[in-house]
């Protein structure tokens, strides 16, 4: 089965004359250990996809899977319990508690939801990560491609089914930037972790192993085994 799925999706903003349509009939199948890059102009409908998609925002039409669970059929309380146990984000402003070091950052989700971690599984996020004795430090001690690569890791330790990131390298240099896809898409090649980025730049795209373009609501194309110069 694939990780997460859109079948039929419309998503409809306001009533009357203020009326948005958003999504109109999008189907899209992220299939597992794969990664998934959502890109489009502005307006398009990416993050509405993405929020669809993550059980963030209701559709107005049509179904939503992550795994085996249709999120159409659950109530708010269910919804928060499938974010929090099958679901990762990864935001472009990296959303770290300020007071919590590295560490306790990475482990907050589990610390949420009641689970123990994986002391193996911690240590190989850990490693791939690649911050040292820098775990201790808190946030405003770290730049931000190294606070963004702490949000990966609080992403992928509770190893969820989908992990969404939302224009991840939106804030960070290209150097920075690069380091942050390489980490996401090593856990794509060494973990079979599902990912799916939201992003506008060419070049992060390319770092995905298929590409889906958006135009005003709708899937207009896509693209598998993407460069920067076939996305462009
Ligand atoms: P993108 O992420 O590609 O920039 P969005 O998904 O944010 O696009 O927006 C798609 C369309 O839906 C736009 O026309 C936007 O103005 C509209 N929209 C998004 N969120 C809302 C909302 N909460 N209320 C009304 N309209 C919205
Ligand atoms: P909690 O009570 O734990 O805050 P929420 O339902 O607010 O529960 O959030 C559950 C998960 O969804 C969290 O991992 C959070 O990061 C994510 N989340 C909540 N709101 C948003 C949002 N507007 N955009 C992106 N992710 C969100």
């Amino acid at each position: 089965a694939a990780a997460a799925r859109a079948d039929g999706v419309w998503k409809v903003y306001g009533t009357g004359e203020a009326q948005v349509v958003a999504l109109r009939e999008v189907s899209v199948e992220l299939q597992r250990g794969r990664f998934t890059a959502i890109m489009g102009p502005s307006g398009s409908g990416k993050s509405t996809l993405m929020h669809c998609l993550a059980g963030l925002d209701s559709v107005t039409r049509g179904q939503v899977y992550v795994g085996d669970t249709q999120l159409t059929g659950l109530n708010d309380a269910g919804l928060t319990k499938l974010r929090r146990e099958k679901v990762g984000f990864i935001f472009q402003q990296f959303n770290l508690l300020p007071t919590l070091t590295a560490e306790e950052n990475i482990l907050l989700p589990l610390a949420i939801a009641g689970r123990k971690p994986d002391r193996a599984w911690f240590q190989t996020v850990i490693d791939t990560v690649g911050l040292g004795d820098r775990l201790s430090h808190r946030p405003s001690q770290l730049s931000g491609g190294q606070q963004q690569r702490v949000a990966c890791a609080r992403a992928l330790v509770s190893r969820p089914e989908v992990i969404f990131a939302d224009e991840p390298t939106g804030n960070l240099d290209s150097r920075s930037g690069g380091e942050v896809l390489n980490f996401l898409r090593q856990s794509v090649i060494d973990h079979g972790q599902t990912i799916v980025m939201v992003t506008h730049d060419a070049t992060a795209a390319s770092f995905a192993d298929r590409v889906i373009f958006l135009a005003d609501g709708s899937v207009v194309d896509s693209l598998d085994d993407p460069t920067a110069e076939r996305v462009l």
